[in-house]
């Protein structure tokens, strides 16, 4: 039984209004609201455990290096990882993305490589690269879609050759919704032996899983887009991978020993950790994933998708609306434009009527390009969304619509 109402009331945020209307939070894609147990074991860690982890001899120092790697121990689990030596905390997806492509790029790549990544990708999986490719003299190869918005598998599979390095594709699209079939991409890559980087900042929040079933090579994502705090990341390697990869960023914890003739680096995950962590966000990270777990990923996928359909039937019987990315397996997310409407006009107006889409190009402007726009209005969904607020969206869009 999925008690929407108790839900709700873990998230002291959804009851406030906004211009004296109540809050219909839509932009879960961009970040998610934090439930109070989150907020409330950051601030019972900060009274009354707080000091730096590890080579702390001191109490406090090692109940919070107990909190800080029981927190690894539970990413581990609940993404199913064979061993906690996988699990590199970062600041984010992002940073996850910057580290291996600068990692893998320093010990694997070399002038002419290339790397495939898609059209629908964030700029945090194509900067990154590009990056490198300027360092190094990478190529990107790109994986084209429908116009619906499904990955073109046949084409994927052209693309590699004996320079083909490694793949780097976002699980799902932060723009269209499209779930990409990962574990078919993954067989792909892995059978002209290649290593994939799954970009999994919008499916983490959404559906369980599973390192060992998708057999990824890594796997990035945010943990304030799943209920978590700002700040923390996580970047999952196979320990054959991480083990060859140099260090990321040099200074304390990184390292077994320094002096000024040699500096051995420390093991596994450790030597991609320089300097003190974000413990208070990993321990409140480890909070929300405990928080999702007990409603459940499978309750928590069926309630969005319900929804995502729901909202998908209500807002196509809008007049001149346009839906971009209508695959099959699509998740909680849909872009839209109405008619002319510039989607900073419809984003502003809703605002005014208290709901909070994201507008805008998405951090995909390539994605843009293959559409045709400039940007799109976007309403992202989340555990705690009703079809209550799916109709305020609906007559939200109408009431705008109407008002051009
Ligand atoms: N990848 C995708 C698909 C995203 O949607 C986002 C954020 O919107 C990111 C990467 C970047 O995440 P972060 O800003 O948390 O590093």
């Amino acid at each position: 039984m999925y008690d929407i109402d108790k839900i709700r009331a873990d998230f002291p945020i959804l009851s406030r209004t906004v211009y004296n209307r109540p809050l219909v939070y839509l932009d879960n894609g961009a970040t998610t609201q934090k439930p109070r147990c989150v907020v409330e074991a950051m601030t019972e860690e900060y009274y009354s455990v707080n000091a730096n982890v590890h080579r702390g001899v001191h109490f406090l120092s090692q109940k919070a290096t107990e909190l800080h790697e029981a927190s690894r121990e539970t990413v581990r689990s609940f993404i199913n990882a064979q061993s906690i030596n996988e699990i590199v905390f970062t600041r984010g997806t992002t940073e996850s993305i910057n580290l291996l492509a600068s990692c893998f790029g320093d010990a694997f790549m070399n002038e002419g490589d290339e790397v495939i990544v898609s059209v629908m990708e964030h700029h945090s999986n194509i900067v990154p690269w590009q990056l490198l490719a300027e360092r190094k003299g990478i190529k990107l190869r790109v994986i084209p879609m429908t116009d619906s918005g499904v990955l073109m598998l046949d084409e994927y599979e052209k693309l590699f050759n004996d320079r083909t390095r490694i793949v780097s594709v976002a699980h799902v699209s932060n723009v269209l919704g499209t779930v990409n079939p990962i574990k078919e991409m993954v067989r792909i890559a892995h059978a002209h032996g290649v290593p994939v980087l799954v970009d999994g900042a919008q499916s983490t929040p959404h559906f369980a899983v599973d390192m060992q079933l998708l057999d990824c090579d890594f796997f990035a994502f945010s943990a304030h887009k799943i209920y978590g705090p700002t700040g923390v990341g996580v970047l999952y390697g196979k320990e054959k991978w991480l083990d060859k990869l140099p260090p990321y960023q040099g200074g304390g914890e990184m390292i077994k020993n320094v002096s000024f003739e040699k500096t051995t680096f420390n093991e596994l995950p450790y030597k991609f950790e320089a300097g003190t962590p974000d413990y208070i966000g990993t321990h409140a990270l480890a909070v929300a994933l405990d928080y999702v777990s007990k409603i459940g990923m499978d309750s928590i996928y069926s309630h969005e998708r319900e929804l995502t359909s729901y909202a998908m039937q209500q807002m196509q019987q809008i007049d001149g609306i346009r839906i971009f990315g209508t695959a099959a397996d699509k998740d909680a997310v849909i872009s839209f434009l109405v008619g002319n409407i510039h989607h900073l006009d419809m984003g502003t107006l809703l605002d005014r009527l208290g709901i909070a889409v994201r507008t805008g190009h998405h951090c995909a402007e390539p994605l843009m390009s293959r559409l045709g726009i400039e940007g799109t209005v976007r309403a992202s969904f989340a555990l705690y969304n009703t079809k209550e607020e799916v109709d305020i969206l609906v007559a939200g869009i109408k009431r705008v619509a109407s008002m051009f």
